[in-house]
């Protein structure tokens, strides 16, 4: 179970084991496996500003 945290916002969490509906993201995908255009749905950030909670 990993969760990552969006690191504009601080706001947008993912759940890798519950994906994002929202943004077209199914359970089990790692962000750098995200579509290059994918944003945060807070934000706008893209992939590359979530950051593992493990990693704070
Ligand atoms: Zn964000």
């Amino acid at each position: 179970m990993t969760k990552y945290t969006c690191n504009v916002c601080n706001v947008f969490e993912y759940d890798e084991d519950e994906g994002n509906a929202d943004t077209g993201i199914e359970a089990g995908t790692k962000p750098e496996d995200f579509p290059d255009d994918w944003e945060c749905p807070i934000c706008g950030a893209d992939k590359s500003h979530l950051i593992s909670n493990y990693e704070f």
